[in-house]
């Protein structure tokens, strides 16, 4: 089997397999190390906004009593990642700094063959896909070129030292509102440029005291207790989100509070005040954004960037910022799942010509044509609300019953038929339709045609229960 993506999907489905009795696999990872996104986030201040008890494996995989904070910091989350590669036996099955370019399907073999750069390749009869979502870095095409430092936040050298230095960020999304508070006291200048305002909520961001974690560590039930509050409390918030929206109101208004506490201008209020409806785009956490923008080196600018020239960036007022450092933080080309690998299925046929711009998959796991191929995180699986290992430990569960079953009658094939996964994906796009998603912001959800292959559109219990056994009528086995 080969597992492509050493990140929470690619270790939690290795985890499994190994606890299963499995040992015939390979876990392919373009990074030198796993961890997938959490790895390659190294920017100042990088860290979760889903808490750390819920954004970790369940019991049945590797519980961790001992977060040191409620929200966990990228270098925790990451070190839980080495972790769990070590301490459950899947070292020997990582191929490291391997990156995918293609995979190819032989029908008259029942293989996969996976290429990765540099020549080498595999052969399996089972690909499993943990590429993530947020995977490929995006940069907006900007008028004019610009002759300082650029780079993207998910590109961050950690040898960048910015004291002293005039800065730009570009973006205030998630990762935009962690980098300003945590490189704004050591930069000279910074610029925040800001398209559309995000929603921030406070974060209930403390350490876990010590008894807290002796708790967890020692009093049986307690992490497991801790993890099911967290859960239903997040689970409960989409409510507002999916059945009924004016419950989102003590959201808003909990946002207002939040943002006039930090900030007294009243000009500025009105600049962080987003425009469109809360929960249309991800909700924000953070307790050091608004402030941040407060201080007197820090300059929001809410003009359009125009162009970038020499070392400045002109906005759509004519205004010229100097600048020597740019970070983008501009988000991911989320929509164009499994690129930039060619995925070649039955016939010939080409994943993303048969996706044509509008990614869709039975259960976002399995897509008619591509035999044997399963999907972690996959279109519409990702959550706005909980957690989305919630999601992944769903499929990993059910990937492996359908690889159980196969061996239980004897077959080498299993494919999702083409009018199931087109029913199931044609219900799904109409309640995204109408869902707080669909209309009113730009958001990494929507492809450049509105389309909404990111979300899952309702509980994530429901989507659990969907997946809780396959059901056999939607797949072909031979
Ligand atoms: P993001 O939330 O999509 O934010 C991208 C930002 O870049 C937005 O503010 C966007 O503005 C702006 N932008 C894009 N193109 C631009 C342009 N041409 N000019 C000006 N601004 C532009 O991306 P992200 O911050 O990388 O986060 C993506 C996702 O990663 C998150 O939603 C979350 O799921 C995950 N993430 C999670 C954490 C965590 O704490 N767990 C941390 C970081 C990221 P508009 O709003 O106008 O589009």
């Amino acid at each position: 089997m080969i597992v492509v993506g050493a990140g929470f999907g690619g270790v939690g489905f290795g985890i499994k397999l190994r606890q299963s009795g499995e040992s015939d696999f390979v876990i392919l990872e373009k990074s030198p190390s796993v961890g997938g996104v959490w790895f390659k986030n190294d920017y100042p201040g990088s860290a979760c906004d889903v808490p750390s008890h819920l954004y970790s494996f369940s019991f049945s995989f590797a519980p961790r009593p001992d977060w040191p904070h409620k929200y966990a910091r990228r270098a925790d989350i990451l070190h839980y990642l080495v972790d769990c590669a070590e301490h459950y036996g899947l070292v020997p099955h990582l191929r490291l700094s391997t990156e995918v370019t293609e995979a190819r399907w032989d029908d008259g073999e029942a293989r996969w063959t996976v290429r990765a750069a540099g020549g080498r390749s595999f052969r399996a009869p089972f690909l499993i896909a943990a590429t993530g979502q947020l995977s490929m870095p995006y940069i907006p095409r900007l008028a004019g070129s610009f002759a300082g430092a650029a780079f993207h936040a998910a590109e961050w050298n950690s040898a960048t030292d910015l004291t002293g230095r005039t800065v730009a960020v570009i973006g205030t999304g998630a990762s935009a509102i962690q980098i300003v508070p945590a490189i704004a006291p050591a930069v000279e200048r910074l610029y925040v440029f800001q398209r559309h305002a995000a929603y921030v909520l406070p974060k209930d961001d403390d350490a876990y005291r010590p008894w807290q974690i002796a708790a967890f560590e020692n009093i049986p039930g307690t992490l497991w207790l801790s993890r099911l509050l967290i859960y239903l409390r997040h689970e409960a918030s989409a409510f507002g989100f999916i059945t009924w929206r004016a419950a989102l109101r003590l959201k808003r208004r909990a946002f207002r509070r939040h943002l006039r506490r930090a900030i007294e201008d009243e000009a500025l209020v009105a600049r962080l005040t987003p425009d469109y409806r809360l929960g249309c785009k991800r909700i924000l956490l953070s307790n050091d954004f608004y402030p941040a923008l407060a201080r007197a080196n820090v300059e929001l600018v809410t003009e359009n960037i125009a162009a970038l020239r020499d070392e400045t960036i002109v906005t759509a007022d004519g205004a010229a910022r100097a600048v020597d450092t740019v970070i983008y933080a501009t988000g991911f080309q989320a929509t164009d799942f499994l690129a930039p690998i060619r995925i070649v299925g039955r016939g010939g046929r080409e994943l993303h010509e048969v996706w044509d711009g509008a990614p869709g998959a039975y259960l976002g796991i399995a897509v008619a044509g591509f035999p044997n191929l399963f999907m972690l995180y996959g279109p519409n699986t990702n959550l706005a609300h909980n957690s989305v290992l919630f999601m992944i430990e769903g499929q990993i569960a059910y990937v492996l019953a359908c690889l159980r079953r196969l061996r239980q009658a004897g077959a080498g094939m299993i494919e999702v038929d083409a009018p199931a996964q087109q029913r199931f994906v044609s219900r799904l796009r109409r309640r995204l339709g109408n869902s707080i998603w669909a209309k009113g912001c730009t958001s990494w959800f929507l492809t450049g045609d509105g389309l909404n292959v990111a979300n899952w559109p309702g509980y994530s219990l429901t989507y659990r229960l969907r997946t809780l056994r396959p059901d056999w009528r939607a797949y072909i086995v031979r």
